[in-house]
Parts: structure tokens; C-alpha cells; sequence
């Protein structure tokens, strides 16, 4: 069932991205999923990979993190996914924004969220992003290093800063710490002097555990080592004011981020009991992952013979591959996990699937089991929305895949509530859709569907 969505605050963006990016969504009414929707289009004959994004799934994650952290502001780390209409999304239900670079500022910016919800949480800059970013009226900063501070106060010299400080998880799908953080216990008091002697503000303390943390605990012990540097901070006279959690929240279906809540909740009522400082964190991952389920189209195959001890063995070839939305198996770490869009009766059998262009490097999975599988099937590849779009290149000629967006009926409805409370024109006149669904959220277009019976976004 669709939670009240009381977080939900303004889905003007939704519309906006809509209309920026020509989107068009796609509601449902009654029980789907992914690859109900996806078995519509391929019979539509088409050889193009594709996604079908759900937009509920991210309504759900949003409120799942309000419910377990009400304490913790999300702001969702852009780099993950920059899909537009993602962002819209987290942007309505009232997130913040973790921004690395100018562009990714100008692409939040430009979908009507303002600098007050924006981190420029990269402790490398260039200059000129940082004169950008002073530009747009983003002024929370984060920094680890003496030289970071001088640009700073060459280039925003009234920026909000947040000393970043290194604390690893025991494991993690991409470790970070061997990149960014500076010693909590050396280089972090030293930084909050040095940034005390140059007139310059500093207002908190981050941390990132490593993308995909393998271990709970570390959040505790990354809102211990800032309480210490709280005090530090204050003794230097700052106002320190915003601690940062960063990423590492897990993201794939039936993953749960239940208990590192409780670790975090229980950490911030011994470290942060009073309600005086605002905590953040920049999830990435955990907004984006299970919401995009990707789908590849087997377009030939090679079978190679028994050689020794080894059976007969099937090479697959899909049309999406590592320098595709796979650059996540190389990049990310990812174990990307196959299934078959129509099941199949068959028994399992060896084979390996590559990438379509001509590079031996790309090979998705080299190897794995599978039943038979023709020329025309369709292979299914859940939690692929992290780390794998904004990355993904058309190398060799082949297409980045589109993205499908998909709206539940019942979600629809209440965005389309909000939509009119924001004083967008809505009729109300139309029909409920039946399956698929034809409704569009502006009365422009509704209540005639498109011709395809996808909706599509306006203002
Ligand atoms: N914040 C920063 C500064 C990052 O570098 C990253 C990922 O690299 C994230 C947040 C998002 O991390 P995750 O996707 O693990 O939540």
C-alpha cells in the first residue's frame, strides 16, 4: 500500500523534469512490475536496450528513510544517477542534493531546487566551480586539505564548510577513504585552526563509510570521532552547526537499511542528543538502485565445443555491455545477476554473456548458468539504476539505453493531488485508466492518452 506521502511537498519539479527532458510516464493500474510492463515492449519488436524506472520505488525509499531516520536529511548524491527525472522526483518529495561538480549544481539548480538544498561535497574543486557554485548561492562546501581552504578563500571566502574527515568501513563495494578524508585525529583539528586563522567559516563535519559499506558500526563511530571535532570546532571558534553522514546505505531489493538506522539513531541520541545540530546524509545508491531494472536483448550467440574436462559452452551476446550500463561490472564492483523475461522449462546449462561491441574486454558475465536461450530473448537485470547510467558511453555505435519511467495508478493520484494543490491544471474529468493507463498529469493533454498510452508531463 502507497504510504501517505506526507513528505511529498512540491511536485513541480516532477512536471518540470517531465517537460525539460519530453519524458513521458507511463501509469499503471492494478498488480505490475517491470517486466509485465517490459514483455508490452518488446513486442513491440524494437533491438534497443531499455530500462522501465519505477518512480513509486523511490516514493517508498523516501518514506522508508523518514520513517526510520526522521532525524536525517537525505541528500541524494547526483553522481549516482543523474536521470533527471529521478532527481525531480527526490526533489518533490523534498530532498537535498550532493553535488561533485558545476554540472551537476546547473542540472539540480535548473529543476528549481534551491542552493539551500545543495552540498558541494567534493573536496577536490576546480576554481571555476567553486566561482559557479558561489554564483548559484551555494554556499555548504565540503573540504580534507590546507589547499582546499586557500582556494576557498580566494574564491567564496564566506563559504559554510564541512571538514570531511576519513572514516572506513571495515569493507565496502568502493572504498573512498583512500581518496578523501583527513585524519580525524591529526589533520581535522589542525584544519579547524587553520581555517580559524584565515577568517574562514566552518560549520561541520562529514564522513563517507566507502559506496556500498559492508559494516554497520562505522556510522557510529563516524558520529563519535565528530562529536570530538564539534568540540574542536567550537573551541576555534566556529559554530559548528551540520554533521554529514555521507553514503554506503544499501540499495538493491530486500536489502534494508533497518538496522544501520538504529545504529545511526542510537549513535546520534549519545554523540547529538539535542536537537540544536542538523544532520545530513548523501545516499546514493539507495534511492537508485532497485528502481531501474534493465532489459537486453540476446542478438546472437556462439557455442563452442567440449574441450577436456570443461562442457559444451554457450557465448551470449546482449546489446548492452561494459562500456554500457556494465561499466558498473568494472567501475562499481557490481555482480550483476541474470533472468529470463519468459521463463523457460529448460534445464541450466554453461555459457557467458558479452557486450556487443568488438573488445574482448567486454564481457558481462564470463561465467554462469543458464537455461538455452534463442536469438530474440530477453534477458531481465534488476538493481541497475546505481552507477551505471551517467558512466555508460555509446562506444562502437551502440546506444546508451532509454530510460521508461513507470507510475502506479495509485501514486499517480496523489501526486496528481499535490499537483493541483500547487496550483497545476489538472482534469478532473477523465476516466480512472484502465491497464495500461492513459492518464497525463496537465488537462493539455488529458484526457486523450497518447498514441501509445503513455503519458506524458507538462507544466
Ligand atoms: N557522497 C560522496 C561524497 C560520494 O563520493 C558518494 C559516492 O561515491 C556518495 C555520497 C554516494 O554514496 P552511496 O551511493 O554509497 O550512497
Amino acid at each position: 500500500d502507497w504510504p501517505a506521502l506526507s513528505h511529498l511537498t512540491s511536485a513541480s519539479h516532477l512536471q518540470r523534469a517531465m517537460k525539460v527532458t519530453e519524458q513521458q510516464v507511463r501509469v499503471m493500474q492494478g498488480p505490475w512490475s517491470p517486466a509485465s510492463v517490459a514483455r508490452d515492449e518488446v513486442l513491440r519488436g524494437h533491438e534497443e536496450p531499455f530500462y522501465i524506472m519505477d518512480l513509486g520505488e523511490v516514493a517508498r525509499r523516501y518514506n522508508t528513510w523518514k520513517e526510520l531516520m526522521p532525524r536525517v536529511q537525505p541528500f541524494y548524491a547526483v553522481k549516482c544517477n543523474d536521470d533527471k527525472l529521478l532527481v525531480s522526483t527526490l526533489a518533490a518529495l523534498g530532498a537535498g542534493f550532493d553535488c561533485a561538480s558545476k554540472a551537476e549544481i546547473e542540472l539540480v539548480t535548473g529543476l528549481g531546487v534551491t542552493p539551500d538544498r545543495i552540498i558541494f561535497a567534493n573536496p577536490a574543486k576546480l576554481s571555476s566551480h567553486i566561482r559557479y557554485a558561489r554564483e548559484a548561492g551555494v554556499t555548504t562546501l565540503t573540504v580534507d586539505s590546507d589547499t582546499e581552504l586557500l582556494k576557498i578563500k580566494q574564491h567564496m571566502p564566506d563559504a559554510e564548510l564541512v571538514v570531511r574527515i576519513r572514516c572506513d568501513a571495515s569493507s565496502a563495494q568502493c572504498p573512498l577513504g583512500i581518496k578523501f578524508g583527513c585524519d580525524p585525529l591529526l589533520e581535522a583539528p589542525r584544519l579547524l585552526k587553520l581555517a580559524a586563522v584565515l577568517g574562514l567559516n566552518v560549520v561541520g563535519i562529514s564522513f563517507h563509510a566507502g559506496s556500498g559499506a559492508g559494516e554497520t558500526a562505522v556510522y557510529s563511530r563516524g558520529i563519535r570521532l565528530a562529536r570530538a571535532l564539534f568540540e574542536a570546532g567550537d573551541a576555534a571558534g566556529h559554530r559548528m552547526s551540520l554533521l554529514d553522514l555521507g553514503g554506503g546505505f544499501p540499495g538493491h531489493h530486500g536489502s534494508s537499511i533497518r538496522e544501520v538506522s538504529q545504529v545511526i539513531s542510537e549513535a546520534l541520541s549519545t554523540y547529538f542528543p539535542s536537537g540544536g545540530v542538523r544532520v545530513i546524509a548523501e545516499p546514493g545508491r539507495y534511492f537508485a538502485a532497485a528502481a531501474y531494472t534493465l532489459f537486453t536483448l540476446v542478438h546472437a550467440k556462439r557455442q563452442l565445443p567440449a574441450e577436456g574436462e570443461a562442457p559444451p559452452h554457450t557465448m551470449y551476446f546482449i546489446n548492452d555491455g561494459v562500456y554500457g550500463s556494465f561499466n558498473c561490472v568494472l567501475y562499481d564492483h557490481q555482480i550483476v545477476t541474470p533472468e529470463l523475461l519468459q521463463e523457460s522449462p529448460e534445464s541450466p546449462t554453461p555459457c557467458s554473456i558479452w557486450g556487443p561491441s568488438c573488445d574482448g574486454l567486454d564481457c558481462v558475465i564470463g561465467s554462469c548458468q543458464l537455461p538455452p536461450l534463442s536469438i530474440g530473448s530477453w534477458l531481465v537485470w534488476r538493481n541497475m539504476g546505481a552507477y551505471t547510467i551517467p558512466v555508460a558511453s555509446p562506444f562502437n555505435g551502440f546506444p546508451v539505453p532509454t530510460v521508461k519511467p513507470v507510475l502506479d495508478y495509485r501514486l499517480w493520484v496523489l501526486l496528481r493531488d499535490v499537483w493541483s494543490s500547487t496550483g497545476a491544471v489538472f482534469s478532473h474529468s477523465s476516466p480512472p485508466p484502465s491497464s495500461p493507463a492513459d492518464c497525463s498529469p496537465s488537462s493539455s493533454l488529458s484526457p486523450s492518452p497518447s498514441p501509445e498510452g503513455w503519458a506524458r508531463g507538462n507544466d
